[in-house]
């Protein structure tokens, strides 16, 4: 059995929080790959490690001083090395950095630090070795990663040992440092999971997993204890913020279990990712027939009306044409007979409704182009919706109970969720409707 697992900057953000690191590391003796973020923010006004190098290189690149920045930097790690009385040589590395910097460091090179510093402090707090990402983690020019190469590399290196690793960074083939974009340390976990067929990859992080609905909207919301890949798909693209965007690939790819936990209360389950569930083996309660409830504001419609428009070749293309042209993304396309909607980002159409309009109006000769601004979308997301044909009906029943217009729905037949859009004053209550009725 081996686990890999990652703990994000919160967790990392105090010598406290490394010691709950540490008791739950050694809690199983499988768990013997850990990838860490750098030092995250311990309260509301505090700030993370890594905006620090940012803000550091972006000095130096003005002409700037940053000493009193990078002081932060080093007080931070040095406090926590001797809150845990470590003897981890913080000094050497600090000194080492500062003279990169002096030599023109890049801005992915400083930046890694945050996670290099981290990683070494949490490899002598465990006792495990420091693998460096750059011995590894391989980026091609492009950007991608070099997944054969990488998986290689890190087999050999972790071979029988206990490890811990610097996440969101790795380097290309020339040795200079590369990241990934902010939140990247998920990324690492995943292909240190991938790369050693781990039994299960651990994001260990500050909330109890992925909750059913958001809790600035609804008061508490219950977490999910298991979530399929394409679900999670679905809430993320309505503004779930679980994981960086490229984290599922890696592991879904190898059928690993991704496991989000809470480094705070580390008794709870979690959320268990997956690509499938064994459903028999699941609890029958009804309220897991809708996994969670998503939502975004700020979306307009353009309702192109003409009569025949359906039956009219080539219309629908000519429409899509237009959009494209201007740069817009459709998100959702309700039709009626003799109208055609599209959904899209209010901010983005602002910008170029006029020449959407013109376009349209010569394209089209329509009878009446409609602009409806302040739109949200709310999505009830489940796989198991597709079994139930009565949930879509139960979900009209209870916004149309709580007096809330539903003014757009949209589901495919092999979607695993149901979207309807309401006015942005309604979105809220139509959230925590949902929640109320479905899960409480
Ligand atoms: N420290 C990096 C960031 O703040 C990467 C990570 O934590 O995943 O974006």
């Amino acid at each position: 059995m081996l686990k890999v697992l990652k703990f994000g900057g919160s967790s990392m953000a105090s010598a406290e929080q490394y010691a709950k690191v540490k008791a739950i590391v050694e809690e199983d003796g499988s768990r013997s790959v850990v990838v860490v973020s750098a030092a995250g923010k311990r309260n509301k006004e505090d700030h993370k490690i890594t905006d620090l190098l940012y803000l550091c290189h972006a000095h130096m690149k003005y002409g700037v001083s940053c000493d009193s920045v990078f002081g932060m930097i080093a007080r931070r790690y040095l406090e926590i090395r001797d809150a845990l009385g470590l003897k981890t040589d913080l000094e050497g590395a600090l000194d080492r950095i500062r003279a990169d910097m002096e030599n023109g460091m890049s801005e992915a090179a400083l930046a890694s630090r945050g996670e290099y510093l981290s990683a070494l402090l949490m490899a002598d707090y465990l006792g495990f070795d420091f693998v460096d990402a750059a011995d590894w983690l391989r980026f091609r020019m492009d950007g991608t990663v070099d997944r054969e190469w990488s998986y290689e590399a890190l087999k050999n290196l972790a071979k029988g040992r206990h490890i811990v690793i610097p996440g969101f960074y790795g380097s290309l083939a020339d040795g200079s440092i590369r990241t990934f974009t902010r939140g990247g340390s998920d990324i690492t976990g995943a292909l240190a999971a991938a790369a050693l067929d781990a039994d299960v990859y651990e994001n260990w992080t500050d909330v109890s997993g992925v909750l059913m609905a958001d809790p600035r909207i609804v008061e508490d919301p219950q977490s999910i204890p298991h979530l399929t890949y394409s679900e999670l798909r679905e809430l993320s693209y309505l503004g779930f913020q679980v994981l960086h965007e490229d984290t599922i690939f890696p592991v879904a790819e190898k059928n690993i279990p991704l496991n989000i936990r809470n480094t705070n209360d580390p008794s709870h389950p979690g959320t268990v990712i997956m690509e499938h569930f064994d459903e028999d083996a699941e609890p029958t309660d009804e309220r897991r027939f809708i996994t969670g409830i998503a939502g975004k504001k700020d979306y307009s419609v353009v309702t192109i009306s003409k009569r025949g428009l359906s039956s009219e070749v080539g219309a629908v293309r000519k429409v899509f044409e237009i959009f494209e042209n201007n740069g817009l993304a459709v998100e959702y396309t309700p039709n009626g007979i003799d109208s055609f909607s599209l959904v899209v980002s209010g901010a983005k159409l602002e910008k170029v409704l006029h020449s959407i309009v013109s376009q349209l109006e010569e394209k089209l000769a329509p009878d009446e182009i409609q602009v409806t601004k302040d739109l949200a979308i709310v999505a009830a997301v489940g796989r198991r919706m597709l079994d139930r044909p009565e949930i879509p009906g139960r979900i009209f029943s209870a916004l149309g109970e709580a007096g809330i217009q539903i003014r757009l729905i949209s589901q495919g037949p092999r979607e695993v969720n149901v979207i309807l859009g309401v006015d942005g004053k309604d979105f809220a209550t139509a959230v925590r409707v949902l929640y109320n009725s479905f899960v409480k």
